[in-house]
């Protein structure tokens, strides 16, 4: 051990109050890393973590656990063998650095296909905080990076505010649109100016699409805007479905978009909207809408029109690069840093997911230092 302790927001399954414990930092064994956590965000799945949306509340208190999966930091320690990021930069103590909290078995079938996300990644994520090696959350002041997991230097003039969310906002819609192409003057319509749709646009851009953002907040329109998006759609002013529709062909000078993607949280009724924006030949990617949504659609849009339905979740580790890459070399054309509205101390975690859930944040984050 070496001594030094961290402090660690732990929970104990939805609906229990949160507690700080402190722990021992583990030095790392050989291949692992130990970073100092300067910012963790709060992400859309530590939402429905905090409030028990996947499999209902736990009966008992289950045993202490670190929450949290979108952080920044610096190298604390290195373990023996580790010079290097994952992309082969020299890497030191002391660097920014963020990093992937799950890692690919590589061995299932999925892992063997290149088909993400991988159902045993969550296997690497420790048991309970109590146990060696603790810091396996985001929402602490140490992360113990086990060897083997997707680690990057943070490029000087991107700030912790920015490089926080690359895992899992950015990533997740960065390798999302990785699976699409656009033609030259083609466009992308995204349904959806939250996190995932703000992080969309600057990458469909980069891709380079034309875009258009739609969403019934005007606030996060005007943000969509300096995001990138070449035009915004605002529900309140088009109504209906089909008044959207036409809009996204007046738009795209009567053709439809080459992608439509949705990064709703939790509405549907975007899917046959979205798929009708589309030209001949167009993808509709699904990204947002994780849960029990259920969508009815006709299926001759997919027959005769050459439409393509893909999902996505997850990132690979080139996306995390090419992310951090992205964010470099935009940093003065988007206001990537803007993203993270509100910030709270470590002590204040549940205060902070509370504002994310009555939505009165784009994304919180909290600053350890
Ligand atoms: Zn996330
Ligand atoms: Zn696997």
């Amino acid at each position: 051990m070496s001594g030094v302790t961290g402090r660690a927001m732990v929970n104990f399954g939805a609906g229990f109050p949160w507690e700080m414990r402190e722990y021992p930092v583990p030095d790392p064994e050989p291949g692992a890393i130990v970073a100092k956590i300067t910012m963790a965000s709060i992400c859309g799945t530590d939402v429905h973590l905090y409030q028990g949306d996947f499999g209902g509340r736990p009966p008992a208190k289950q045993k202490p656990s670190i929450m949290g999966h979108e952080f920044v930091g610096r190298v604390h320690k290195l373990g023996a063998g580790v010079s290097t990021d994952t992309t082969g930069r020299p890497l030191a103590e002391g660097d920014r650095v963020v990093w992937s909290p799950s890692m690919l078995c590589g061995r299932c079938p999925a892992c063997l296909k290149g088909v993400l996300p991988c159902p045993n990644r969550k296997a690497h994520s420790g048991t309970t905080s109590d146990e060696w090696p603790h810091f396996k959350g985001a929402f602490a002041e140490y992360y113990y990076l086990s060897p083997g997991q997707w680690v990057y230097k943070v490029p000087d003039n991107v700030p912790d505010a920015a490089a926080v969310y690359v895992d899992c906002a950015a990533g997740t819609v960065a390798y999302a649109l990785s699976k699409v192409c656009f033609p030259m003057g083609s466009w992308g319509v995204i349904q959806g100016a939250g996190g995932l749709g703000l992080c969309a646009a600057p990458v469909m851009k980069d891709l380079g699409a034309r875009v258009i953002m739609v969403d019934k907040v005007a606030e996060r329109l005007a943000i969509a805007t300096s995001f990138g998006a070449d035009h915004t759609i605002d529900s309140t002013e088009y109504p209906t479905p089909e008044s959207r529709i036409a809009r996204v062909k007046e738009l795209t000078g009567g053709r439809g978009a080459e992608v439509v993607m949705e990064v709703v949280a939790a509405a549907p009724e975007v899917v046959p909207e979205g798929i009708q924006m589309l030209d001949v030949g167009g993808t509709y990617l699904t990204v947002g809408l994780v849960g029990p949504y259920k969508v009815e659609l006709s299926m001759m849009p997919f027959i005769d029109r050459g439409i393509r339905l893909i999902g996505s979740a997850s990132f690979d580790a080139s996306t995390m690069a090419q992310v951090l890459d992205l964010m470099a070399r935009t940093m003065d054309r988007y206001p990537w840093a803007s993203l993270i509205s509100h910030t709270f101390p470590l002590e204040d975690a549940e205060k902070a997911i509370q504002e994310a859930i009555a939505g009165r944040v784009v994304r919180a984050a909290l600053v350890m230092e």
